[in-house]
Protein backbone atom coordinates (compact mmCIF):
# COMPACT_ATOMS: atom_id res chain seq x y z
CA UNK A 1 0.00 0.00 0.00
CA UNK A 2 1.41 3.39 -0.90
CA UNK A 3 2.15 6.24 1.24
CA UNK A 4 0.57 9.41 -0.12
CA UNK A 5 1.74 12.68 0.51
CA UNK A 6 0.37 16.46 -0.57
CA UNK A 7 2.82 19.08 -1.00
CA UNK A 8 1.03 21.47 -0.57
CA UNK A 9 1.60 25.50 0.72
CA UNK A 10 -1.26 28.00 -0.59
CA UNK A 11 1.82 30.49 -1.44
CA UNK A 12 3.00 30.46 -4.91
CA UNK A 13 6.49 30.59 -5.94
CA UNK A 14 7.38 28.66 -2.46
CA UNK A 15 8.63 25.25 -4.38
CA UNK A 16 5.90 23.13 -4.28
CA UNK A 17 6.57 22.06 -8.01
CA UNK A 18 10.37 21.73 -7.45
CA UNK A 19 9.68 19.66 -4.49
CA UNK A 20 7.18 17.17 -6.09
CA UNK A 21 8.77 16.26 -9.19
CA UNK A 22 12.75 15.96 -7.91
CA UNK A 23 11.52 14.35 -4.75
CA UNK A 24 9.85 11.85 -6.94
CA UNK A 25 12.73 11.30 -9.19
CA UNK A 26 14.96 11.04 -5.96
CA UNK A 27 12.70 8.33 -4.61
CA UNK A 28 12.99 6.85 -7.89
CA UNK A 29 16.39 6.36 -8.41
CA UNK A 30 16.58 4.90 -4.61
CA UNK A 31 14.28 2.47 -6.62
CA UNK A 32 10.99 3.37 -5.07
CA UNK A 33 7.69 3.00 -6.76
CA UNK A 34 6.56 6.53 -7.55
CA UNK A 35 3.05 7.78 -8.72
CA UNK A 36 3.43 11.88 -9.20
CA UNK A 37 -0.23 13.79 -9.54
CA UNK A 38 -0.07 17.23 -10.76
CA UNK A 39 -3.34 18.70 -9.08
CA UNK A 40 -2.23 22.07 -10.96
CA UNK A 41 -4.25 23.61 -13.86
CA UNK A 42 -0.69 24.98 -14.66
CA UNK A 43 0.73 21.97 -15.06
CA UNK A 44 4.03 23.04 -14.35
CA UNK A 45 4.80 19.09 -12.69
CA UNK A 46 3.98 17.81 -16.18
CA UNK A 47 5.84 19.52 -17.93
CA UNK A 48 8.28 19.28 -15.38
CA UNK A 49 8.26 15.68 -15.90
CA UNK A 50 8.74 16.29 -19.76
CA UNK A 51 5.08 15.58 -20.57
CA UNK A 52 3.73 17.90 -23.25
CA UNK A 53 0.39 19.18 -21.25
CA UNK A 54 -1.22 20.03 -24.48
CA UNK A 55 -1.14 16.75 -25.97
CA UNK A 56 -2.63 14.99 -23.27
CA UNK A 57 -5.58 11.95 -24.25
CA UNK A 58 -6.71 12.18 -20.53
CA UNK A 59 -5.84 13.82 -17.40
CA UNK A 60 -5.99 14.37 -13.73
CA UNK A 61 -9.09 16.38 -14.47
CA UNK A 62 -11.14 13.22 -16.33
CA UNK A 63 -10.09 11.14 -12.72
CA UNK A 64 -11.85 13.98 -10.95
CA UNK A 65 -15.00 13.92 -12.29
CA UNK A 66 -15.22 10.15 -13.22
CA UNK A 67 -14.49 10.00 -17.04
CA UNK A 68 -11.72 8.41 -17.11
CA UNK A 69 -9.57 5.94 -14.21
CA UNK A 70 -6.29 6.55 -12.99
CA UNK A 71 -4.51 3.53 -15.06
CA UNK A 72 -5.68 5.03 -18.30
CA UNK A 73 -4.52 8.68 -17.61
CA UNK A 74 -1.55 8.10 -15.93
CA UNK A 75 1.73 8.05 -17.82
CA UNK A 76 5.25 7.40 -17.81
CA UNK A 77 8.19 10.23 -17.24
CA UNK A 78 10.89 8.62 -18.85
CA UNK A 79 13.61 10.72 -17.67
CA UNK A 80 12.45 10.90 -14.66
CA UNK A 81 11.59 7.01 -13.89
CA UNK A 82 8.41 7.40 -11.99
CA UNK A 83 4.53 7.38 -13.35
CA UNK A 84 2.88 10.85 -13.48
CA UNK A 85 -1.06 11.74 -13.64
CA UNK A 86 -1.04 14.84 -15.77
CA UNK A 87 -2.81 17.99 -14.93
CA UNK A 88 -3.27 20.93 -17.24
CA UNK A 89 -5.82 23.79 -17.80
CA UNK A 90 -8.95 22.02 -18.19
CA UNK A 91 -8.48 21.40 -14.44
CA UNK A 92 -9.44 24.48 -13.09
CA UNK A 93 -13.27 23.81 -14.47
CA UNK A 94 -12.82 20.66 -12.23
CA UNK A 95 -13.69 23.44 -8.83
CA UNK A 96 -16.52 24.04 -10.67
CA UNK A 97 -17.81 20.52 -12.39
CA UNK A 98 -17.33 19.13 -8.93
CA UNK A 99 -19.74 21.18 -6.55
CA UNK A 100 -22.66 18.80 -8.36
CA UNK A 101 -21.12 15.57 -7.27
CA UNK A 102 -21.05 13.42 -4.66
CA UNK A 103 -18.23 13.55 -2.04
CA UNK A 104 -16.67 15.92 -3.89
CA UNK A 105 -13.78 16.43 -1.66
CA UNK A 106 -13.17 12.18 -2.14
CA UNK A 107 -12.92 11.93 -5.77
CA UNK A 108 -8.83 11.86 -5.93
CA UNK A 109 -8.73 10.01 -2.70
CA UNK A 110 -11.32 7.40 -4.18
CA UNK A 111 -9.50 7.16 -7.40
CA UNK A 112 -6.22 6.50 -6.23
CA UNK A 113 -7.46 3.06 -4.50
CA UNK A 114 -6.82 1.49 -7.28
CA UNK A 115 -3.58 1.47 -8.26
CA UNK A 116 -2.55 1.65 -4.32
CA UNK A 117 -0.44 -1.44 -4.17
CA UNK A 118 1.30 -0.21 -7.63
CA UNK A 119 3.25 2.65 -5.56
CA UNK A 120 5.87 2.83 -2.35
CA UNK A 121 4.96 6.86 -2.95
CA UNK A 122 2.09 9.09 -4.14
CA UNK A 123 3.08 12.49 -4.41
CA UNK A 124 0.91 15.43 -4.60
CA UNK A 125 1.70 18.91 -6.01
CA UNK A 126 -0.79 21.18 -4.46
CA UNK A 127 -2.14 24.40 -6.18
CA UNK A 128 -1.43 27.91 -4.75
CA UNK A 129 -4.84 27.93 -2.76
CA UNK A 130 -6.58 26.19 -0.19
CA UNK A 131 -9.38 25.44 -2.85
CA UNK A 132 -11.42 22.33 -3.68
CA UNK A 133 -8.09 20.95 -5.40
CA UNK A 134 -5.93 21.32 -2.46
CA UNK A 135 -8.84 19.65 -0.52
CA UNK A 136 -9.10 16.53 -2.50
CA UNK A 137 -5.29 16.37 -2.27
CA UNK A 138 -5.48 16.62 1.85
CA UNK A 139 -8.60 14.00 1.57
CA UNK A 140 -6.28 11.79 -0.31
CA UNK A 141 -3.19 11.94 1.63
CA UNK A 142 -1.64 9.97 5.31
CA UNK A 143 0.31 13.27 5.31
CA UNK A 144 1.25 16.87 3.97
CA UNK A 145 4.90 17.86 2.86
CA UNK A 146 5.22 22.04 3.57
CA UNK A 147 8.05 23.81 1.56
CA UNK A 148 9.15 27.13 3.02
CA UNK A 149 11.57 29.73 2.11
CA UNK A 150 13.54 31.06 4.99
CA UNK A 151 12.95 34.44 4.76
CA UNK A 152 10.86 37.08 6.51
CA UNK A 153 7.49 36.46 6.14
CA UNK A 154 7.94 32.53 5.73
CA UNK A 155 5.52 31.98 8.89
CA UNK A 156 2.71 34.45 7.70
CA UNK A 157 0.10 32.35 6.14
CA UNK A 158 0.86 29.13 7.58
CA UNK A 159 -1.07 28.96 10.41
CA UNK A 160 -4.08 29.12 7.48
CA UNK A 161 -2.13 26.11 6.15
CA UNK A 162 -1.96 24.21 9.31
CA UNK A 163 -5.97 25.18 10.51
CA UNK A 164 -6.98 24.09 7.33
CA UNK A 165 -4.95 20.74 7.82
CA UNK A 166 -6.44 20.48 11.41
CA UNK A 167 -10.04 20.84 9.86
CA UNK A 168 -9.35 18.08 7.55
CA UNK A 169 -8.17 15.75 9.94
CA UNK A 170 -11.21 16.25 12.29
CA UNK A 171 -13.37 16.42 9.77
CA UNK A 172 -12.82 14.38 6.72
CA UNK A 173 -9.39 12.68 7.00
CA UNK A 174 -8.08 11.07 10.36
CA UNK A 175 -4.97 9.66 8.89
CA UNK A 176 -3.82 13.03 7.86
CA UNK A 177 -0.56 14.32 9.60
CA UNK A 178 2.03 17.35 9.01
CA UNK A 179 4.77 15.33 8.05
CA UNK A 180 7.11 17.68 7.92
CA UNK A 181 8.65 21.21 7.32
CA UNK A 182 11.22 21.58 4.28
CA UNK A 183 13.39 24.31 4.14
CA UNK A 184 13.83 24.97 0.37
CA UNK A 185 15.67 27.80 -1.89
CA UNK A 186 18.37 28.27 1.34
CA UNK A 187 21.07 30.71 0.98
CA UNK A 188 23.50 29.78 3.71
CA UNK A 189 25.43 33.11 3.32
CA UNK A 190 22.50 35.21 4.34
CA UNK A 191 22.25 36.11 8.31
CA UNK A 192 18.29 35.89 7.80
CA UNK A 193 18.23 32.41 6.44
CA UNK A 194 19.88 30.99 8.97
CA UNK A 195 18.31 32.82 12.23
CA UNK A 196 14.27 32.14 10.16
CA UNK A 197 15.89 28.22 9.86
CA UNK A 198 17.20 28.53 13.39
CA UNK A 199 13.71 29.87 14.50
CA UNK A 200 11.89 26.83 12.95
CA UNK A 201 13.64 24.29 14.30
CA UNK A 202 13.06 25.75 18.05
CA UNK A 203 9.25 26.18 17.23
CA UNK A 204 8.36 23.10 15.18
CA UNK A 205 11.46 20.58 16.68
CA UNK A 206 11.36 17.51 14.64
CA UNK A 207 8.70 18.67 12.28
CA UNK A 208 11.76 20.28 10.59
CA UNK A 209 13.45 17.57 8.02
CA UNK A 210 17.07 17.40 8.43
CA UNK A 211 17.59 17.76 4.70
CA UNK A 212 17.71 21.32 3.86
CA UNK A 213 17.43 22.17 -0.13
CA UNK A 214 19.97 24.81 -0.74
CA UNK A 215 19.33 27.32 -4.18
CA UNK A 216 20.61 25.83 -7.03
CA UNK A 217 20.15 27.38 -10.16
CA UNK A 218 20.45 23.86 -11.95
CA UNK A 219 16.91 23.17 -10.36
CA UNK A 220 15.41 26.42 -11.88
CA UNK A 221 17.18 25.15 -15.36
CA UNK A 222 15.58 21.58 -15.55
CA UNK A 223 12.16 22.42 -16.47
CA UNK A 224 13.07 24.01 -19.82
CA UNK A 225 14.34 20.15 -20.69
CA UNK A 226 11.78 18.57 -19.20
CA UNK A 227 13.58 16.73 -16.48
CA UNK A 228 13.75 16.79 -12.87
CA UNK A 229 17.02 18.43 -11.89
CA UNK A 230 17.46 15.09 -10.00
CA UNK A 231 18.24 13.41 -13.85
CA UNK A 232 19.22 16.83 -15.95
CA UNK A 233 22.58 17.19 -13.31
CA UNK A 234 22.67 14.57 -10.93
CA UNK A 235 26.13 16.06 -9.23
CA UNK A 236 24.74 19.48 -8.44
CA UNK A 237 23.96 20.20 -5.22
CA UNK A 238 20.45 20.44 -5.81
CA UNK A 239 19.98 17.18 -7.06
CA UNK A 240 21.76 15.73 -4.24
CA UNK A 241 19.76 17.68 -1.86
CA UNK A 242 16.68 16.12 -2.85
CA UNK A 243 18.06 12.35 -3.13
CA UNK A 244 19.05 13.05 0.54
CA UNK A 245 15.28 14.40 1.18
CA UNK A 246 13.91 11.13 -0.82
CA UNK A 247 16.15 8.82 1.71
CA UNK A 248 14.37 10.88 4.86
CA UNK A 249 11.38 10.41 3.54
CA UNK A 250 11.95 6.61 3.00
CA UNK A 251 13.27 6.47 6.34
CA UNK A 252 10.07 8.27 8.30
CA UNK A 253 7.64 5.95 6.17
CA UNK A 254 9.19 3.11 8.10
CA UNK A 255 7.64 4.15 11.54
CA UNK A 256 4.76 5.58 10.27
P1 LIG B 1 5.50 26.57 -6.58
O1 LIG B 1 5.15 25.24 -7.19
O2 LIG B 1 5.34 26.59 -5.08
O3 LIG B 1 4.78 27.70 -7.23
P2 LIG B 1 8.06 26.27 -7.92
O4 LIG B 1 8.57 24.93 -7.54
O5 LIG B 1 7.44 26.39 -9.27
O6 LIG B 1 7.08 26.83 -6.82
O7 LIG B 1 9.28 27.28 -7.77
C1 LIG B 1 9.15 28.66 -8.06
C2 LIG B 1 10.40 29.11 -8.83
O8 LIG B 1 11.56 28.95 -8.03
C3 LIG B 1 10.65 28.32 -10.09
O9 LIG B 1 11.14 29.16 -11.08
C4 LIG B 1 11.70 27.30 -9.68
O10 LIG B 1 12.50 26.90 -10.77
C5 LIG B 1 12.50 28.08 -8.67
N1 LIG B 1 13.09 27.21 -7.64
C6 LIG B 1 12.44 26.35 -6.83
N2 LIG B 1 13.29 25.74 -5.97
C7 LIG B 1 14.53 26.22 -6.27
C8 LIG B 1 15.84 26.01 -5.72
N3 LIG B 1 16.06 25.17 -4.71
N4 LIG B 1 16.87 26.70 -6.28
C9 LIG B 1 16.67 27.57 -7.29
N5 LIG B 1 15.47 27.82 -7.83
C10 LIG B 1 14.41 27.17 -7.33
MG1 LIG C 1 3.64 24.76 -8.58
Amino acid sequence: MAKIFCVANQKGGVGKTTTAVNLAAGLAQLDQRVLLVDLDPQGNATMGAGINKAELQASVYEVLLGMSDVSAARRRSESGRFDMLPANRELAGAEVEMVELENREKRLKDALHAVDAEYDFVLIDCPPALSMLTLNGLCAAHGVIIPMQCEYYALEGLSDLVNTIKKVHAKLNTDLKIIGLLRVMFDPRMTLSQQVSAQLEQHFGDKVFKTIIPRNVRLAEAPSYGMPGVTFDPSSKGAQAYIAFGAEMVQRIQSM
